[in-house]
């Protein structure tokens, strides 16, 4: 039977540590939904529509490389019920140092309590892209600095867009 995997974030914008991570799932499952967090005040650069299109953009190689399907939808809700609605039984979620540690245990462990039937990966940030955060890149951006390094060109674009 077909595996399917839930990856969930803000992916505003989509990064090179992202990428990594999306690639590496098609280790463990055959499908990966990609669901990008669309939470009511939670404030974004990128809208819904733009961080939807550049996945689909950016992980379409990846789909042919690795003959994983990728699919992408956004939620509003608990990432868990999301994953739910897919039909995911393993939520996948990337770990850069420890605060991302301590933060994303503690969520997986309350989200095995409330979903006991899904399970949460985490995967080790990959060493070249491990100090990649969204949230720095779009500092970086706003002040003019080059995000080439982490960013795929397609997310680059998005940004200056957003910020002219
Ligand atoms: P949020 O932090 O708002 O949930 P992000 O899109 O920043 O959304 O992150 C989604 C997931 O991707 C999280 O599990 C995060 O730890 C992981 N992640 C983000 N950047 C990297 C990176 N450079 N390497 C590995 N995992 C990452």
């Amino acid at each position: 039977m077909a595996k399917t995997g839930f990856y969930p974030g803000s992916f505003d914008p989509v990064t090179y540590g992202h990428l990594d991570i999306i690639a590496r799932s098609a280790r463990m499952v055959d499908h990966l939904v990609l669901g990008v967090g669309v939470h009511h005040g939670k404030a974004s650069m990128l809208n819904a529509e733009v961080r939807v299109q550049l996945l689909e953009t950016v992980c379409s190689p990846i789909s042919t490389t690795t003959g994983m399907n990728i699919t992408v939808a956004t939620f509003d809700d608990l990432a868990i019920d999301a994953a739910r609605r897919a039909g995911a039984g393993l939520v996948i979620r990337g770990l850069r140092d420890a605060s991302d540690f301590d933060y994303e245990v503690q969520m997986g462990q309350m989200n095995a309590a409330m979903a006991p039937d899904v399970e949460t990966v985490f995967l080790a940030a990959s060493p070249a892209t491990r100090m990649i955060a969204s949230s720095l890149v779009k500092q970086i951006a706003k002040m003019g600095g080059e995000i080439s390094a982490f960013v795929p060109p397609e997310a680059k674009a998005a940004l200056a867009k957003a910020l002219k």
